[in-house]
């Protein structure tokens, strides 16, 4: 078997997969692929492709025609990427964004691998249990969509999504409910108190605001309240402890922060090229030496 280290050689051979973003220069996608592939011993590629927004279609028929297995999508094109694409898995239909796209001869179906990458976190950092949980949601957008889809998946029996602008979150409970009639969503306005009374009633608190991720960034709520009973997770990966999760840890809540998911993301869409589980370990490392 290869090693993880071992620089990727492309032969004529060569199985490829990327990411297509604008930019793209950021993502640590590329680094986490290859060394799985590597750690594999498998001839795969892991590539970035700029693309922008104007030249989204011909580039992902492009890639559709060149033969490649599948491809991640990020920021601008998550949404935009739908149109262009022949089928979407439930998720990805549930929450109307694509990370992963598969590629079977030359047949373009769209995942979003987000929400599992999400709950698997959960799960391997506090063994969470779903269906016994109360689950507050802060911001009510993209990640919150894919998070609080996925929650009712797994049999979350309540949620309260509370964002800045209510119009949102309502807008959000009301798509949420259409899918998952056995689950309760309900809205907070952005207040104070109304944080304070979200707290007292939850267990597992998200925020899937980017408050936090700029220098000088404050915490997106006032943390009175949180107790060791509570989990409270962060997106946010950079930095890794934000000033919510200081405050939270300071107040003995049990803390995670984005990085799983976004590691588990990745394996999740690892499998949905490969039919392989994905070396979750070696992703892992690969992944840490990025941030
Ligand atoms: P998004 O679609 O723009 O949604 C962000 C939400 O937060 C919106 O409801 C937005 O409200 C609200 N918001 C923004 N700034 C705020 C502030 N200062 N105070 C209160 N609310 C605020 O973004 P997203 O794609 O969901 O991403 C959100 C965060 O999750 C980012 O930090 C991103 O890096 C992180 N993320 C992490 C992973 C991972 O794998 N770990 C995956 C996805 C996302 P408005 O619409 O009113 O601005």
């Amino acid at each position: 078997m290869t090693r993880p280290d071992t620089p990727i050689s492309v032969t004529g051979a060569t199985t490829l997969v990327g990411i297509i973003g604008h930019p793209v220069s950021h993502s640590r996608s590329p680094q986490m692929h290859n060394a799985a592939f590597s750690e594999r011993g498998m001839n795969w590629a892991y590539v970035p492709f700029p693309v922008a927004p104007e030249r989204l279609e011909a580039a992902v028929r492009g890639l559709a025609a060149s033969g490649l297995r599948g491809f991640n999508v990020t920021i601008p094109h998550k949404e935009a990427v739908l149109p262009l694409l022949d089928q979407l898995s439930p998720e990805a239909e549930a929450i109307g964004a694509v990370n992963t796209v598969v590629i079977d001869d030359g047949r373009l179906t769209g995942h979003n691998t987000d929400g599992i990458g999400f709950v698997r976190a959960l799960h391997e950092a506090h063994r969470f249990r779903p269906r016994h949980s109360k689950v507050l949601i802060l911001g009510a957008g993209g990640s919150a969509r894919a998070v609080a889809d996925q929650l009712a998946r797994e049999g979350v029996p309540e949620m309260y999504l509370c964002a800045r602008r209510q119009e949102q979150a309502e807008a959000l409970a009301g798509h949420l409910a259409a899918r998952h009639p056995e689950c309760l969503f309900k809205t907070l306005p952005w207040s104070p108190l109304d944080h304070r009374c979200g707290i007292n009633w939850a267990e597992l608190i998200v925020n899937t605001t980017p408050m936090g991720m700029k220098e000088g960034d404050g915490s997106p709520i006032d943390t009175n309240g949180i107790s060791p009973g509570h989990i409270v997770v962060d997106l946010i990966y950079a930095p890794p402890v934000t000033p919510l999760l200081a405050r939270c840890e300071a107040l003995r809540a049990r803390c995670l922060n984005g990085f799983g998911m976004l590691l588990h993301q990745g394996a999740a869409a690892f499998t949905l090229w490969t039919g392989q589980p994905a070396p979750v370990d070696a992703m892992r490392r690969a992944l840490g030496e990025t941030i």
